[in-house]
């Protein structure tokens, strides 16, 4: 069981079930990791990533599996969906401020934290660019023009 909710980073059994569904994307793969969806080692054995060994089946019958507590997990998960939910508000507020006002990113950075900086003393810069960075990749999941009109370069 995988018990570390890894959202980003596709593991070796993943690629591996993936190899046997052609159909299948990484992309497709990794929106059914942010859906809850987990792969399984029937076996057991977790260095066994023959595709025959793996199945895609939704977290929760994969706890049942694996005899653990779905309500402690679900409140992980929702903890884990709050972020996600107010990771991607940020993102959009950005989006949104980029699209309307075509400041540079430093200064959405300055008006999405509320001119306050986050948890250090690192320069806008710094902070702008994983900003940047995240709104981006959020865009493209969204399947929203990138970059935001209007947006200087
Ligand atoms: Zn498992």
């Amino acid at each position: 069981m995988n018990s570390n909710v890894r959202i980003k980073g596709l593991q070796s059994y993943h690629y591996a079930w993936l190899s046997s569904h052609p159909e299948r994307t990484e992309a497709w793969m990794r929106e059914r990791l942010r859906d809850g969806f987990h792969v399984h080692h029937m076996d057991g054995n977790h260095s066994n990533d023959e595709p025959t060994n793996l199945v895609l089946i939704d977290g929760i019958d994969h706890m049942r599996i694996h005899g653990m507590s779905v309500e402690r997990n679900i409140d992980r998960w929702n903890s884990l969906a709050g972020k996600r939910a107010e990771a991607d508000a940020e993102c959009q507020r950005a989006y949104d401020l980029k699209a309307e006002s075509g400041l540079p990113w430093v200064e959405v950075a300055k008006i999405v934290y509320g001119n306050q900086k986050p948890r250090d003393d690192r320069p806008w810069h710094d902070i702008a660019q994983p900003l940047a960075n995240r709104t981006r990749k959020y865009a493209k999941r969204k399947g929203i023009a990138w970059p935001p009109i209007g947006a200087p370069k």
